[in-house]
């Protein structure tokens, strides 16, 4: 019987919630986080039904009600004059999906997994570890790590890789030539201000989502409407303009970004966006890389999950959600056969997320085709949302949100 914990290499919202679902099979992890402590990092994040299923049976949900707000709708306008092009109710989300739809901060949902995980004994954290290689064998693997400028050794009986979409497990796994990040030539602006700077109506419990060309604007109040996310997705200017272009941009990832250059993006755009682009004094300039599906998430004792395993651009809100997913189907399948054979389990995980995950971040990119149709194709797309009953735009999320 195995008893030797599971390495898991990230302590992100996948890294986590495999920690807290490997718990749940009875399986003991140690989970390696290189930043030096858990902060305030990052903004909003939208959690879907199929995500905030699996957060409640971690317990995770009595933790974050008291931070998230459950969005009444999800009101889709177009940019340039804010015209209504639909009204999506999410009210009964409990009803038609068996789970809430709720916005959160993603410090606060990192929180409440955080602490879940530190009153679990059978969750180890360190931080300031940063894993810098491993081995691996049938009987499981010996990694290394970095902390206080010192190289470190762990064994376990698996390595899970959580560790973001520039995985150092997945460049050991795969073709490090042609499996890298790409960077996607979309790039998201990403802001947090407080509510009193807005007119109230931004703090009213709602989802917006704004239409334009080449762009689109997503914001929603959190904190129980103390502050305001702001997330302005763009296609960049330099977009095929090569790799010498792609690299520069790489290169301001989570930087500063220039207000004026956005306010110009913008220019056509209605003044109550534009208004709203405005308040915020600094922006933070995420430049979107992807990689391509894989064909496998698990290598022996070896497997990936979260944005390692599937990175995907955020038009559909399933990013962290997909993560979630991970982490409840590893808890099926180490319950299955992880006490026995975790390479087994490791290989039903990778069987039971791969066609659905890889789905949904085609899936991802197909709607972001979609938000940012100009002309002729725009006015059929605006024609469709404005005459389809909500129950009908609805139903389209059925597929991701019921699973
Ligand atoms: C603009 C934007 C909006 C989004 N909105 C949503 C949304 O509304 N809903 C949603 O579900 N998703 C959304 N997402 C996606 C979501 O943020 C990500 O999919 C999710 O955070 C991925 O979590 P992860 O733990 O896999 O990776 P990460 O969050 O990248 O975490 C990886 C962790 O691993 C650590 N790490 C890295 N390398 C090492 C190493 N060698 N050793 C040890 N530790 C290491 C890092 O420090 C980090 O803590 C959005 C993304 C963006 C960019």
């Amino acid at each position: 019987m195995e008893r030797s914990p599971i390495v898991i290499a990230g302590g992100g919202v996948a890294g986590l919630s495999a920690a807290l679902g490997l718990a749940r099979a009875g399986r003991s992890s140690l989970v390696l986080e290189r930043a030096q402590e858990f902060g305030e990092v990052g903004a909003g994040l939208q959690l879907a039904p199929n995500a905030t299923r699996i957060l409640r049976a971690f317990g995770a949900l009595d933790f974050l009600d008291a931070q998230a707000v459950a969005p009444e709708h999800v009101r889709i306008r177009r940019g340039r004059d804010g015209a209504d092009l639909a009204r999506l109710p999410l009210r009964d989300a409990e009803k038609r999906w068996g789970a809430p739809y709720l916005n959160v901060h993603r410090a606060d949902l990192l929180s409440a997994l955080l602490e879940l995980a530190r009153e679990n004994s059978l969750i180890e954290i360190r931080n300031d570890a940063t894993l810098t290689g491993f081995v691996q064998d049938e009987q499981g693997v010996a990694v290394t790590y970095r902390s206080a400028d010192e190289t470190r050794r762990a064994s376990g009986a698996a390595l899970i890789g959580a560790d973001g979409v520039r995985s150092l497990v997945r460049a050991r796994l795969h073709d490090a030539l042609t499996d890298k990040p790409s960077y996607t030539g979309h790039t998201a602006w990403r802001a947090v201000i407080p509510a009193k700077k807005l007119p109230p109506r931004f703090s009213a419990p709602a989802s917006n989502l704004w239409l334009g060309d080449k762009a689109h604007l997503v914001h929603y109040p959190l904190r129980a409407g103390a502050i305001v996310n702001i997330v302005a997705l763009v296609e960049d200017e330099w977009r095929g303009a090569g790799a010498e272009a792609r690299d520069e941009s790489a290169r301001f990832w989570d930087q500063a970004g220039n207000r004026g250059f956005l306010l110009d993006r913008f220019a056509h755009w209605s003044q109550e966006a534009r208004d709203l682009l405005s308040a915020p004094e600094s922006w933070l300039r995420w430049p979107l890389f992807d990689r391509p599906p894989i064909d496998s998430y698990a290598r022996g004792r070896t497997a990936l999950i979260g944005d390692a395993a599937h990175p995907m651009l955020p038009y559909l809100a399933q990013g962290a959600a997909q993560a979630i997913e991970d982490a409840g189907a590893l808890a099926l399948a180490f319950l299955e056969f992880g006490q026995k054979d975790p390479g087994r389990a490791l290989a039903q995980y990778s069987a039971a997320r791969l066609p659905r995950a890889s789905r949904i971040q085609q899936a991802s990119r197909d709607q972001g085709r979609i938000y940012h149709l100009a002309g002729a194709p725009a006015v059929a797309r605006d024609l469709v949302l404005r005459l389809t009953p909500a129950v009908g735009l609805l139903a389209r999320q059925n597929w991701i949100y019921s699973a």
